[in-house]
């Protein structure tokens, strides 16, 4: 039987904005009740991107022409919902140390993906019991090849966080947000009458803002940063996957820790 939800009192935008970051909020607890994971998140930063914005539309060019616009994956998309779940600084602390990433970090990794499942389910839930939709694509995880040199994703969690205002790009590719990048993305396409949030306007990354730092350039074990040139996705994606044959998941993140962004916006 359908649970029922109360709808915010008017559809003031605000108040659905207030009432679906309440929902998310929430869940990380009553997610952790259900499941007995003894993993926890900071409080998520929540942002909503217009389908529309400039910063969506122009994916299919910057990242595949096959990367899904909001309407491909529910018709009359208006907002789409992103948020940000950091890890725990333990876990970011866990994964300093050698080239191999911790056994800590790729836990939370494949617990925060779990996660996510349930909780985007929780949310549809929740939306549809207010009379409006939502949805995300079903391949949003699949990393595909465009040619042997190009590696794309048909759904860029970290660009429509961008889009969303929850962070600028650095020069580790991460998106970093007021809590850092220590953590995941993930969203939601609805058809919600909200007013959408706007990209970030400070610069997050030091050495955009003024030529210092390059931390994480450092910490890359296999040179796949630069300053200079774009960072070398397909390089990154083979110690990905060396990676995945003994921790189960496709996990690194050292170019993420042990830097100056790694749970702030410096
Ligand atoms: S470590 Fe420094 S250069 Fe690298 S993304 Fe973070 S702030 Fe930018
Ligand atoms: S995730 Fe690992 S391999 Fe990829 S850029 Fe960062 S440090 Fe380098």
């Amino acid at each position: 039987m359908m649970k029922q939800f109360t709808l915010p009192t008017t559809e003031k935008t605000d108040e659905i904005r207030t009432t679906l970051c309440r929902e998310i909020e929430s869940y990380y607890e009553t997610y952790r009740r259900k499941t007995g994971t003894d993993t926890q998140w900071k409080s998520p930063l929540i942002g909503f991107a217009d389908a529309d914005a400039p910063e969506i539309r122009r994916l299919r060019k910057i990242i595949s022409p096959t990367h899904y616009m909001p309407e491909d994956i529910l018709p009359g998309a208006t907002i789409v919902v992103s948020y940000f779940s950091g890890y725990q600084e333990e876990v970011g602390k866990d994964n300093i140390e050698g080239d191999a990433p911790s056994e800590l970090w790729a836990k939370t990794y494949g617990d925060t993906n779990a996660m996510f499942l349930e909780l985007n389910s929780h949310l549809k839930e929740v939306i549809e019991g207010w009379g409006f939709h939502a949805a995300l694509p079903e391949d949003y995880g699949t990393i595909g090849t465009l040619g042997p040199d190009r590696i794309y994703s048909n759904w860029s969690q970290r660009h429509i966080a961008y889009a969303a205002g929850l962070g600028t790009f650095g020069i580790n590719n991460m998106l970093i947000t007021l809590n850092g990048t220590c953590g995941r993305f993930f969203s939601l396409v609805t058809d919600l009458p909200v007013l959408p949030d706007r990209p970030a306007v400070r610069e997050n990354c030091i050495y955009k803002r003024s030529g210092k730092c390059g931390a994480c350039i450092r910490r890359c074990p296999i040179g796949a940063l630069s300053a200079e040139s774009p960072f070398i996705r397909e390089k990154c994606y083979t110690k990905l996957r060396v990676h995945e044959k003994t921790l189960k998941e496709k996990v690194c993140g050292k170019c993420t820790v042990g830097v100056p962004c790694t749970f702030r916006a410096p």
